[in-house]
């Protein structure tokens, strides 16, 4: 602790930002001054636990107040705000670990792998907007980013330099290893892509990166996005996860550790004429099977819906999933399988990343506890098929609104295990709130065409 405080004061920090992440994967928190560093590494800071979107606290009484206990591994210094740094909290009441914290959700799901000796990886990708707001409209920060195929645009990747270095500085100088940052297949939409790490680890990197990209935009005069689809002729964003399971850690001294999911023929030798281990492959199965509730939570607005389908966009089609299946490097499927690895594109920028990962690994566990055998892969565009033939090959869709994957999330009890029963109470509370409030508004895409119509 002693060895962290200096640390930290070395670095000139002189407040800690005490982050916590609510049920909608926003960032919340409260400053703590370095001094109180031990506190909040061992009782934590307190809040007012119905305060927090989610959380199912009540107004009074010793069940009433949520502690935020800082994890010491994630305290770290940040350039964007000089003078602060930021520790990522666990959730407690009442001297117990908050089993609706969605980090606390992560971590039960963690320990299930631990216990078998298991430790998963997640590289996660996400897709992001910066935007304006003009007259009252949402537009592109960028006015002159206009082509047609927007996708790799390096007249308009260079326009954002100011705002994307500063970015990717903040974050190496964070301990984070970007890799790469692009423009999307939208008008104002990028991509910036940082190592894989821990699960855990990711979502607590993912949670930084919003942090510093809303902070830094701001800076910059524009607005940060996480929307999935601000746009309805343009693409969305994704917030993908390239995910594979090993027998040891990232940081394992030794650098021992094996990655299960890829696949060995009987004699030892690498198998490189199928992407997954018969490990990989039930995990996979599982993270397919519970699809239609793991949308809940990996795409977790009614915004999202608007992602999730099949359509031509101005750079051709929207990448993102709409279909029940996998395909060795199909970016058309739901999992993308690589070697050793695969992709899952289900969830968007708005998935809360603790609350998508403990989903996904709860699927991928039940896929390995029963066995699961993995459907034939689909080698083909997804896109360009009919929805009959989609049909006749007995491939499943996914939701097509928030209140079908809610439907599908209160019938899994394999998923809404995973969350505990607060959690799924709240979320499904919460987000058929959202649902109802979006169904009963009045949009101008109504008024425009039944308002003279009848
Ligand atoms: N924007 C797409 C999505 O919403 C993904 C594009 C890509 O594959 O990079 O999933
Ligand atoms: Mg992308």
């Amino acid at each position: 602790m002693k060895d962290l405080k200096e640390r930290l004061a070395a670095k000139g920090v002189h407040t800690l930002i005490a982050q916590f992440t609510d049920l909608h994967g926003v960032a919340r928190g409260k400053f703590v001054p370095l001094a109180h560093l031990d506190d909040l590494l061992t009782e934590g800071v307190g809040f007012s636990g119905p305060s927090i979107a989610g959380s199912g606290l009540p107004r009074c009484g010793p069940r009433s107040e949520y502690w935020g206990r800082g994890a010491a591994s994630t305290a770290t210094a940040l350039p964007w705000l000089p003078g602060y740094g930021r520790i990522a909290c666990d959730g407690f009441v009442a001297g117990e670990p908050f089993d609706a914290c969605p980090r606390q959700v992560l971590r039960r799901q963690v320990a299930r792998l631990t216990a078998k000796g298991w430790h998963l990886r997640t590289g996660i990708e996400p897709e992001f907007f910066l935007l304006k707001q003009q007259a009252g409209r949402w537009l592109p920060a960028d006015d002159t980013d206009r082509l047609d195929k927007p996708s790799y645009d390096l007249k308009s990747l260079p326009r954002q330099r100011a705002f994307l270095q500063a970015l990717q500085q903040a974050l190496e100088a964070c301990g984070l290893d970007v890799l790469q940052i692009d423009h999307e297949d939208a008008h104002g939409q990028y991509e910036l892509n940082f190592g894989f790490d821990e699960v855990l680890a990711s979502a607590d990197h993912l949670m930084l990166f919003k942090m510093a990209g809303h902070a830094l935009a701001e800076a910059d005069g524009k607005v940060f996005s996480m929307m999935p689809k601000p746009f309805a002729n343009q693409p969305g964003s994704g917030m993908h996860m390239h995910i594979s399971l090993w027998n040891g850690l990232v940081h394992d001294r030794h650098g021992n550790s094996r990655n299960l999911f890829v696949p060995h023929r009987p004699d030892g030798a690498l198998d490189d004429s199928t992407p997954l281990s018969p490990l990989g492959r039930q995990f996979a199965a599982g993270v397919l099977a519970h699809s239609r509730a793991l949308c809940a939570l990996a795409a977790p607005t009614v915004n999202s819906y608007k992602r999730l389908t099949v359509g031509e966009s101005i750079s051709g089609t929207t990448w993102a999933p709409a279909y029940i299946a996998h395909g060795a490097n199909n970016r058309t499927a739901l999992l993308r399988t690589l070697h050793g690895r695969f992709e899952w594109r289900l969830p968007d920028a708005s998935a809360n990343p603790y609350l998508a990962s403990a989903a996904m690994i709860a699927a991928g566990l039940d896929g390995i506890e029963r066995q699961l055998e993995l459907p034939a892969a689909v080698d083909d565009d997804l896109f360009a098929l009919s929805l009959f033939e989609v049909h006749q090959r007995g491939i499943g869709l996914l939701p097509q609104s928030l209140a079908e994957a809610l439907e599908a999330l209160a019938g899994d009890a394999v998923i809404t295990g995973a969350l505990g029963e607060t959690l799924t109470h709240q979320f499904i509370a919460l987000k058929s709130a959202e649902h109802t409030a979006h169904a009963r508004h009045v949009s101008d895409w109504e008024l425009q065409r039944y308002a003279a119509m009848f």
